[in-house]
């Protein structure tokens, strides 16, 4: 951050402020993370703060401090529009485009608050007062903790904050593994620990609390995996019918996508997800090395991201989804093939 963003922002928290705090669309651990850490900040120093995230989020983070207080917009909408039109200044938190705030995208472009833009995402938008972007960040969350230390307000990480951090940084980084990963990401979780968050609860909290389901849907998973032969290429597959079967919620298939690129020579893993309520299939993509998923999904898949972990959608049918991705595939012949 510039100093003249610090200073633009600390003159603008200098007095109580009305702050609303979204994260994007589909919110992740990075994203619920990073924003329920600066809601308590903020509220800890006399703001009127809201979290309001476009859909709902997953189970497995509902334990997160203060989650029960985050508003879905999808369910409150009205409230929602309200809190948005009389803020002094909002934070979108884990995205860069507004349009990944999904149903909320036409409230918050006509709203007259000061926009600050806290993202790790490849090519952020222009709408934002201050634009605190970095793509060489493991996550938002570590940037949280970054923002938090520039307007010299550290003291006030208390456990709370720390187990919100922690839980962001751990599951945007692979629990530590990612090349994003770095001595400065393990100093900060290093403080983080320091100041209350404990370590061995929040990750039985995020990764020891399966439903017998949803390891049932991963056993589906792993039997739909499919390898490209030489294209160094594995994907998986998941009806409508299949995550029916095995009482499908939010956040069941997360990670999924990470088991094709654990086999032994793959490079590029992805995973089509069907939502016959939204009428789209679901896209994650990863990589590993050199090949940009981030400009995979962009071209293709209506998606974005960062290079070896994007998203998208596509408005076809299951079967010609995977077909357009099997014929797209030899255009990258020369990078996926050894
Ligand atoms: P995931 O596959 O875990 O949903 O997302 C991986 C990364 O890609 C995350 O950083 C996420 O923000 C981004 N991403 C996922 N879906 C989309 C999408 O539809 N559009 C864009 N621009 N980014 C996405
Ligand atoms: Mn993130």
């Amino acid at each position: 951050m510039t100093n003249e963003d610090i200073s633009k922002i600390k003159e603008l928290l200098d007095t109580p402020k009305k702050i609303v705090i979204v994260p994007h669309k589909g919110p992740d651990g990075d994203a619920m993370g990073s924003t329920l850490a600066l809601k308590l900040l903020l509220e800890n120093r006399h703001h009127y703060v809201q979290l309001i995230a476009p859909n709902d989020y997953p189970e497995f983070l509902k334990w997160l401090p203060y989650s029960e207080e985050v508003i879905n917009y999808e369910k409150e909408q009205e409230k929602s529009n309200e809190y948005i039109a009389e803020a002094d200044v909002i934070f979108t938190l884990d995205f860069n485009h507004l349009s990944r705030a999904g149903e909320m995208k036409e409230a918050l472009e006509t709203a007259k608050a000061d926009f600050i833009m806290i993202d790790h995402h490849q090519q952020p938008d222009d709408y934002a007062v201050v634009t605190y972007s970095d793509v060489t960040m493991c996550s938002t969350s570590q940037m949280v903790y970054h923002f938090i230390h520039n307007i010299g307000l550290e003291d006030h990480i208390n456990a709370q904050i720390a187990t919100c951090l922690y839980t962001g940084i751990m599951t945007d980084t692979g629990s530590f593994r990612y090349r994003s990963t770095t001595s400065l990401t393990h100093r900060v979780i290093a403080d983080l620990i320091e100041r209350g968050a404990d370590n061995t609860n929040i990750h039985e909290n995020v990764y020891d609390t399966n439903s017998y389901s949803r390891l049932q849907l991963l056993g589906v998973a792993l039997q739909n995996l499919k390898v490209v032969e030489g294209l160094r290429t594995a994907y998986i597959v998941l009806s409508q019918e299949e995550l029916d079967h095995h009482n499908f919620k939010k956040g069941d298939t997360e990670g999924f996508v990470n088991y094709g690129l654990s086999l032994s020579g793959i490079v590029f893993a992805a995973i089509f997800i069907e939502n016959r309520a939204d009428n789209i299939i679901k896209i994650s993509l990863r990589s590993k090395g050199t090949f940009s998923v981030n400009d995979f999904a962009r071209k293709h898949f209506q998606g974005g991201g960062h290079i070896n972990a994007a998203g998208g959608k596509s408005d076809l049918n299951l079967a010609e989804t995977i077909a357009k991705f099997i014929s797209i595939l030899p255009d990258y012949k020369t990078s996926l093939s050894i």
